[in-house]
């Protein structure tokens, strides 16, 4: 197994400002810290999958992502560290001549093999591997586990669900947010609560109502063989769209940072934090509630 940093993560109180005034509580739970290369919940939805590979005896992982993933250098550095081999499907094979960015080379230099495909041919395999049949991948690129785009499957929400297991106490006041990329960390925090918490995700990008909802039922049937009703995903605190980070958005997190001297990642940690002061500001959560959001990442290194 790949060894965590840190584990169980550290939790920490943030109450003050707009949730204290609202009468809720703020703690954050500090996956950010669990590895130092596969971080927060790319290392829990990578671990039942690391477990699998090995299991089944596998010795090359393949998966996808855009040149800046957090999901491709976290595969690349994790299968380096279990001596696998693994091969990355970047989009956009205009990139395969460019000098590489800091994130493909890391995952280069983590020993990840990139390929790069046009837009319409990385569509055609992601679609494949979301639909988790690899056969036709495995055809092109040899034996190999095929983990989807963002890492989520069934395999990767059971990883997830060790996240409110960590939470001692849990109870009908507590609301365990995270923000929701694919939803594979929703899903696995979801099913991991005990009866009566609830969990919130944060979509962080545009036009995902109605299709993550179906991708979190989706990775419950896979992952848990049942659906749940105990979560839901807020969709107004998106900033734009996936990637985007408006000045205020980015100001909040700087803001953050200096009061609690926590690192904020932007894409998707500072507007989960957003989301839940502007909830709590406008009187969404019951006085007592208690809200525990998941630093799911860190920062990027440039
Ligand atoms: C990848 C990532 C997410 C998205 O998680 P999903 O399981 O895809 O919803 C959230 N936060 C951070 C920091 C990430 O890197």
């Amino acid at each position: 197994m790949l060894e965590p940093a840190l584990l169980p993560t550290p939790l920490v109180d943030c109450t003050d400002g707009v949730f204290a005034r609202a009468g809720v509580r703020l703690r954050l739970k500090r996956d950010d810290l669990l590895h130092p290369g596969v971080p927060g919940n790319k290392w829990r939805k990578l671990g039942p999958n690391l477990a699998a590979a090995v299991e089944q005896g596998h010795t090359r992982l393949l998966t996808f992502g855009g040149a800046y993933s957090t999901h491709l250098r976290a595969v690349a550095v994790a299968a380096g560290a279990l001596g696998l081999e693994s091969v990355g499907l970047v989009r956009g094979e205009e990139l395969a001549d460019r000098p590489r960015n800091w994130s493909l080379r890391a995952a280069e230099r983590a020993g990840m093999r990139l390929e790069f495909l046009t837009r319409a041919a990385y569509r055609e395999a992601t679609g494949r591997a979301g639909a988790e049949d690899g056969t036709e991948l495995r055809r092109r690129w040899g034996p190999c586990l095929v983990l989807p785009e963002g890492g989520s499957n069934g395999l990767a929400a059971v990883g997830a669900a060790a996240i409110p297991a960590e939470l001692p106490g849990l109870d009908g006041r507590d609301v365990v947010c995270c923000p929701v990329g694919t939803g594979g960390t929703l899903a696995g925090i979801a099913a991991g609560l005990p009866a009566g918490a609830r969990a919130l995700g944060v979509a962080v990008l545009r036009g995902g109502e109605g299709y993550l909802e179906a991708e979190v039922a989706r990775l419950h049937r896979a992952g848990f063989g049942r659906e749940f009703d105990n979560w839901r995903i807020d969709h107004a605190h998106h900033g734009g769209g996936y990637g985007k980070v408006p000045a205020e958005l980015a100001a909040f997190a700087g803001e953050f940072e200096r009061r609690h001297g926590i690192p904020v990642e932007h894409r998707y940690v500072a507007k989960l934090l957003a989301a839940l002061a502007d909830l709590a500001g406008a009187g969404a959560f019951e006085r007592g509630t208690r809200l525990t959001a998941v630093v799911t990442g860190l920062p990027d290194p440039e």
